[in-house]
C-alpha cells in the first residue's frame, strides 16, 4: 500500500465491463477503498453500449467509416446526453450512496480537455485532444473528491465532441504525472488467442507492441487501448495495466496481491 499513499491513479472504466449492477458497485467499493487509503484516485468512464441503447430507441441508424462509427450532430447530442449526463451521474450518485465524495465532470468543465476535429479520416465529431488542462481534477483531488470525468471535449469555438475513453484516461494519466493507469474491460487482458483466455499474456514491455500489432495479435477495440499503455509508459506513468472489470474487486487484486491481474505494460 505504501508503493500507491499519496501518488495519482486514472482507472478508466470500459463501457462494455458495465455489465451488471452488482459489479459495478463492486468496482465503487474498490473506487472508495483507494480514496480511503490516500491513493488520489481518478474515474474516466466509456459508455457505448449505453450509446447504442439510446440511439436503437430513437431509431437513428449507425453509420460507420471504415468500421468506424460516423458521430453526426444528432449522434453527438445522444453521446453527450448519455456520457455526461446519464452514466457520469450514475457512477457518482453509486459512489455518494457508499460515502464516496465523488464529483462527475466531463472533459468540458473548465476547459479540461480543449480538442479538434479528428484529423486522419472524418468521423463527424470525434475529437482530438490538443490539451488537457488538470487543474478541475487537481482540486478535486486535493480537496479529497473523487473525479469521475465523461469524455467529451470542446474546441476553442465551444462545439464538443466526442472522445475514445481510453485516449482521454491515457492524457489525464500523463497530464497529472500519475503512477499508474488501470483500464477495467471485458476480457482478462491481452489474448495471445483472444477467443482463448488461457493464453492471457502477463506481462508486454513496450517495444514488443508494433511486432504484436503486426501480428494481428492486437485487434479491434485492444488497439486503441494499447496505444494509451504505450503512450502513457512513455510519457513517465509508471504502471499500465489491464485488467478484467467483469471480476468482482479486480482493481485491488492487481494493486494488492502479489498475483497481479491482466496485463501489465512496462
Ligand atoms: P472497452 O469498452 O473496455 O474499451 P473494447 O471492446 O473497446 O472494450 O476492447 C476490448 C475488446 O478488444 C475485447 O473484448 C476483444 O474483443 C478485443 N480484442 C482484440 N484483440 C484482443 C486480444 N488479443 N486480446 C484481448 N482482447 C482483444
Ligand atoms: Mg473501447
Amino acid at each position: 500500500m505504501k508503493k500507491y499513499t499519496g501518488k495519482t491513479i486514472v482507472v478508466k472504466y470500459g463501457g462494455n465491463a458495465m455489465i451488471d449492477e452488482r459489479l459495478k458497485d463492486a468496482v465503487m467499493e474498490d473506487i472508495i477503498l483507494l480514496n480511503m487509503l490516500g491513493i488520489k484516485t481518478v474515474l474516466v468512464h466509456g459508455g457505448g453500449p449505453d450509446i447504442n441503447k439510446l440511439l436503437k430507441q430513437i431509431g437513428k441508424e449507425a453509420k460507420f467509416v471504415n468500421g468506424l462509427r460516423y458521430t453526426d450532430e444528432e449522434t453527438m447530442e445522444v453521446v453527450q446526453m448519455v456520457l455526461a449526463g446519464k452514466v457520469n451521474k450514475d457512477l457518482v450518485a453509486r459512489l455518494c450512496a457508499r460515502n464516496g465524495k465523488a464529483i462527475g465532470l466531463c472533459g468540458v468543465d473548465a476547459g479540461m480537455i480543449r480538442c479538434e476535429k479528428h484529423a486522419e479520416q472524418d468521423l463527424g465529431l470525434v475529437g482530438d485532444i490538443v490539451d488537457v488542462n488538470t487543474f478541475p481534477v487537481e482540486q478535486a483531488l486535493n480537496s479529497g473528491l473523487i473525479p469521475v470525468v465523461a469524455t467529451i471535449g470542446a474546441d476553442s469555438e465551444g462545439r464538443t465532441y466526442n472522445i475514445n475513453a481510453d485516449t482521454a484516461a491515457a492524457a489525464l494519466a500523463i497530464a497529472l504525472g500519475a503512477c499508474k493507469l488501470v483500464s477495467l474491460t471485458d476480457i482478462p487482458g491481452l489474448l495471445m488467442d483472444k477467443d482463448d483466455e488461457s493464453t492471457l499474456i502477463h506481462e508486454v514491455k513496450i517495444s514488443n507492441v508494433p511486432k504484436l500489432v503486426a501480428q494481428g495479435v492486437i485487434s479491434g477495440g485492444m488497439l486503441p487501448k494499447i496505444a494509451c499503455c504505450v503512450d502513457s509508459i512513455a510519457k513517465g506513468v509508471k504502471e499500465a495495466v489491464i485488467i478484467d472489470g467483469r471480476k468482482e474487486h479486480a482493481i485491488l487484486l492487481e494493486m494488492f496481491s502479489d498475483l497481479g491481474n491482466g496485463t501489465l505494460f512496462y
